[in-house]
C-alpha cells in the first residue's frame, strides 16, 4: 500500500488546492480522528478538500492508483467507515456552505455540513431541515442513510426532504440527482448512504418552525412499564406533531433527580411536541399523570436549544458500540426483556433508545425511497457507550445478548446508520426486497466498488471488489 499512496501523493501535489496530510505531519493525529474511538482506523493520508474540483481530483487519482478510499464528513458513523487503514480519506470537514432561499423556502448545503451548520443557516430564516439529534453529526452520513429526528413525524426523514444531489461518481464526474434526472439513482441515494459517490451538495426542502415544546421526565421501578404501556398504546395513533420517546438506562448522577435514584434503572422520557404549545402541555401532563414521574421539565425551547441540548452526552472519542431493529408491536416479553437487562447493565452511560416512526415519515411509500419500507415503526436502538478499552468485550457482549434475545420480536430490516462495523451480514437485511434495485444502481455507477466503507452493496460486475484491508 505504501508505494501505491506515494503514488497517490505525487498525482495530487501541485493539483490539489486543500491540504494534504500525512501520517508523519504533526497535524495528522488531530485530523485522523473520528467520532466512535472504538472504531478508529489510521489512514496513510487525508486529503481535505476545498471544492468540487479537489474532490474530483481525489476520486480520479485515488481510483488510478488502487487506493481503498474513505469519504468523512462528521466522522459520526458509529461503524467508524469515515476512515480506513492504509489507504485514503476524502476530508470534506471545508465544504460547509449553506445558502438558504427564505422565499422558495429551499437550502443547498455542501457535502461536509454537520446538522449544526445547517441549522443555524437555517433559523435565521425561521425555517428547519428536519434532521438529527445531535448538532455535531454530519449531514453527509446521516441524509444518505435516511435521517430521523425531533421532527420525523410533522416533516418526514431527513431523505423525504431531499430535492437533488450534486454528487462525484467514481469516474469522477459530476452527476445530478433529481427527481426527473437519473431518477434510479435519485431513489438510491435516499437511504442507500455512501454508496454510489461524493455528494457534493444537497438541495432541500425546508419548513417554517423557530420554537416547540419540550417535556422531560424520569419514571423508577413499576412505573417504568406503566409507561412503556402506555407509550406503545398511543403512538400509532398520536398526532404528527408529537415525538414522544423513551430510553431505558441508567439514571444518571444529577442535581435534578432524587440522590436515591442515582444509578438505579429509570426510563428516561422525552416529548418534543410542534404544535399549538397549550395542546401541547396538556398532553404532557396526560403523560406525566400515568405513573409516578420525578424531575419534570416542560418548556417552549428554541429548535437551536433543542438541537444542542445532547451534544454533550455523546461526545467525541469515547467508545460506542450499537445495534437496532424494527419491530411492528413492542410485546409483553420484548418490554420485559429490556426491562430486566438494566440489571446487568455493564456502563452507566448505556442506552436502550426507544423510538416510534410513524407520521409523515410513516406515510411515504416503501418504493419512493432506498430507505423502503416503514411499516415496522417501533425502533430499538440499543447504544453502549462506555471510555475504557479494557471493557470493550463486556460492553459488547451485553448489546449481542440482549439483542439475539430481542430478535425473534423483530421485523427483518436495519436502519443503516444506527449499524456497527460487524454487520456487513445485515446490508442486505436492510435493503432486502430492494437489494436488486441498489445492486444495479450500484453496478452502473460504481462498477468496481471504489466507494466499499459503507454499508456495502456489491457490484454485481465486481462482487469481489469488497476488501477494506
Ligand atoms: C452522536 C450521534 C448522534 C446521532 N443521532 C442520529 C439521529 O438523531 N438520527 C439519525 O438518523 N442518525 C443519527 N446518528 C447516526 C448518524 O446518522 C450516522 O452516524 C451518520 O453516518 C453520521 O454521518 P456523518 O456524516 O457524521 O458520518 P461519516 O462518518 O462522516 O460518514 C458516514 C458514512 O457516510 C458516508 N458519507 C458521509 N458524507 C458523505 C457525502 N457527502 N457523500 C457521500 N458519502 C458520504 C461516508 O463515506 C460513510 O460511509 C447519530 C450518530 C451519532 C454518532
Amino acid at each position: 500500500m505504501t508505494i501505491l499512496i506515494d503514488e497517490l501523493f505525487g498525482a495530487l501535489r501541485g493539483k490539489f488546492q486543500g491540504e494534504l496530510i500525512r501520517a508523519s505531519d504533526p497535524e495528522f493525529y488531530e485530523a485522523h480522528k473520528i467520532w466512535n474511538a472504538m472504531a478508529q482506523r489510521t489512514p496513510a493520508l487525508i486529503a481535505r478538500c476545498t471544492g468540487v474540483a479537489d474532490v474530483q481530483l481525489a476520486v480520479r487519482s485515488a481510483a488510478k492508483a488502487g487506493v481503498l478510499t474513505a469519504v468523512r464528513c462528521g466522522g459520526h458513523s458509529l461503524a467508524g467507515f469515515s476512515s480506513c487503514d492504509g489507504g485514503l480519506v476524502i476530508d470534506l470537514s471545508r465544504l460547509r456552505q449553506v445558502e438558504v432561499n427564505e422565499g422558495s423556502r429551499r437550502a443547498r448545503f455542501a457535502g461536509g455540513c454537520l446538522l449544526g451548520t445547517v441549522d443555524s443557516a437555517t433559523q435565521k430564516a425561521g425555517l428547519v431541515f428536519p434532521a438529527g439529534v445531535v448538532s455535531h453529526t454530519g449531514a453527509g452520513g446521516l441524509v444518505l442513510g435516511g435521517g430521523t429526528g425531533w421532527l420525523t413525524r410533522m416533516f418526514g426523514l431527513s431523505c423525504d426532504n431531499v430535492e437533488g444531489f450534486t454528487l462525484v461518481t467514481a469516474d469522477g464526474s459530476i452527476v445530478h440527482a433529481r427527481v426527473r434526472e437519473n431518477a434510479d439513482l435519485f431513489w438510491a441515494l435516499r437511504g442507500g448512504g455512501g454508496n454510489f459517490g461524493v455528494v457534493t451538495e444537497f438541495e432541500v426542502r425546508l419548513h417554517p418552525l423557530t420554537s416547540l415544546l419540550l417535556a422531560t421526565s424520569f419514571c423508577v421501578e413499576q412505573d417504568i412499564l406503566r409507561v412503556v404501556d402506555e407509550w406503545r398504546k398511543f403512538m400509532p395513533g398520536a398526532p404528527d406533531e408529537l415525538k414522544w420517546n423513551l430510553s431505558l438506562r441508567l439514571a444518571p448522577i444529577a442535581d435534578n433527580l432524587p440522590l436515591e435514584i442515582h444509578g438505579k434503572p429509570v426510563l428516561s422520557v422525552a416529548l418534543a411536541w410542534c404544535g399549538d404549545s397549550a395542546e401541547g402541555s396538556r398532553l404532557a401532563d396526560h403523560i406525566f399523570s400515568i405513573g409516578k414521574h420525578v424531575a419534570i421539565a416542560k418548556e417552549e425551547i428554541s429548535f437551536l436549544n433543542l438541537q444542542t441540548m445532547a451534544d454533550a452526552d455523546f461526545p467525541h472519542g469515547r467508545r460506542y458500540y450499537t445495534k437496532s431493529g424494527y419491530s411492528i408491536n413492542l410485546d409483553d416479553r420484548t418490554i420485559q426483556v429490556m426491562i430486566e437487562s438494566l440489571a446487568s447493565i455493564p456502563s452507566k452511560n448505556t442506552q436502550i433508545e426507544l423510538a416510534y416512526l410513524g407520521g409523515v415519515a410513516g406515510r411515504v411509500r416503501a418504493s419512493e425511497t432506498a430507505f423502503g419500507d416503514r411499516s415496522a415503526p417501533f425502533i430499538i436502538n440499543l447504544l453502549a457507550d462506555w471510555s475504557d478499552a479494557t471493557e470493550d468485550a463486556e460492553n459488547i457482549a451485553w448489546v449481542r445478548k440482549l439483542f439475539n434475545s430481542l430478535r425473534p420480536a423483530m421485523k427483518p430490516g436495519v436502519y443503516v446508520n444506527f449499524m456497527s462495523g460487524d454487520e456487513q451480514d445485515r446490508v442486505h437485511e436492510a435493503y432486502h426486497e430492494r437489494w436488486e434495485r441498489m445492486v444495479k444502481i450500484k453496478t452502473h455507477y460504481d462498477p468496481e466498488n471504489f466507494f466499499r466503507m459503507n454499508q456495502n452493496v456489491l457490484p454485481s460486475s465486481n462482487p469481489a471488489a469488497n476488501s477494506t484491508d
